[in-house]
């Protein structure tokens, strides 16, 4: 058969089994090995290299578009320099994924702009890139879920909220919640118990989500449940986004530590208050 008519039903068969990336540089990989006089094996490899390359780039992007993060960020683009309250060893040690195996928790407190969604990106792009699956919501968005799927008796609009390896759930504490979406919430924690991973951020202090959820009975089962296998990272330090633009500490208010001796827990500092919002901040 002659070469022009070889070329193009291997072109065809490319296309058949979407292997566009091989389609793409088959001619110029072809004529690289022949300069360059490479085997047989060395072409095939290089070309599905490639392939495979490109089909793992697509599969992360795909996780990270359907996964509702807010915008991505890495661990390299934090600059800890910027917040030396920030344990650095322990929130790198997170990256190492070691918690998701663990079913641990993991708790972001502090201030609006201080980065406690950044790092939770950042480990939520992480994992995905090593194959867990994973979703992004806030509480707000959650509790509109977790009420929809009441309704209709069957979890949907929740599903990944239950079944992803790691779940991060924002701005848990920025809006109050009535007693029945505590109770909502409490259920989803609930679930999620040793069985997956939640990455939860907050401005509050562990003490005032009594305030914020109404039912101090609840809020204490909801904490003991997430912070029994968990870190708590708390980050005391002044906004990012007003960085550059302060002359004087944005934080002034100091409130109490609030965990409970029982529960096991890796705290980034042990003295270390967690802090309150301070007053005027908004996120
Ligand atoms: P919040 O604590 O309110 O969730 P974010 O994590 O959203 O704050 O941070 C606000 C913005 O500032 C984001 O664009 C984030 O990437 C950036 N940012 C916050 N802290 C840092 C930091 N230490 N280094 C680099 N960027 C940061
Ligand atoms: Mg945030």
């Amino acid at each position: 058969m002659p070469e022009q008519l070889v070329m193009e039903r291997l072109d065809e068969n490319l296309t058949r089994l979407k292997l566009s990336r091989v389609r793409q540089i088959l001619p110029e990989m072809l004529k690289a090995s022949e300069s360059e006089s490479w085997s047989y094996l060395r072409l095939l490899d290089a070309l599905f290299e490639e392939e495979v390359a490109l089909k793992e780039q697509n599969r992360i992007e795909r996780i990270l578009k359907g996964a509702g993060l807010p915008y991505l960020k890495t661990i390299e683009e934090f600059e800890f320099a910027f917040q030396p309250g920030v344990d650095r060893r322990l929130v790198m040690g997170l990256f190492d994924l070691t918690f998701i195996e663990r079913k641990e928790n993991i708790i972001f407190l502090g201030p609006p702009g201080v980065g406690k969604t950044h790092l939770a990106v950042a480990l939520a792009v992480k994992a995905a890139e090593c194959g867990e699956t994973i979703h992004f919501t806030t509480m707000a968005d959650l509790i509109d879920r977790l009420r929809a799927d009441r309704q209709t008796g069957r979890i949907g609009r929740a599903r990944r909220c239950y079944k992803s390896s790691l779940v991060v759930v924002d701005e848990v504490g920025y809006t109050p919640i009535d007693r029945d979406e505590c109770n909502l919430f409490y259920q989803f924690v609930a679930m999620r118990y040793e069985k997956a991973s939640t990455i939860i951020t907050s401005n509050k202090a562990f003490d005032e989500w009594s305030e914020l959820f109404h039912d101090p009975v609840i809020v204490t089962a909801i904490l003991d449940r997430l912070l029994h296998h968990s870190v708590v990272v708390n980050i005391r330090g002044n906004s990012y986004r007003l960085k550059g633009k302060l002359t004087v500490p944005v934080l002034s208010k100091v409130e109490g530590p609030v965990l409970s001796p029982s529960t096991e827990l890796r705290v980034d500092s042990v003295e270390g208050p967690v802090l309150s919002m301070a007053e005027g901040e908004v996120s």
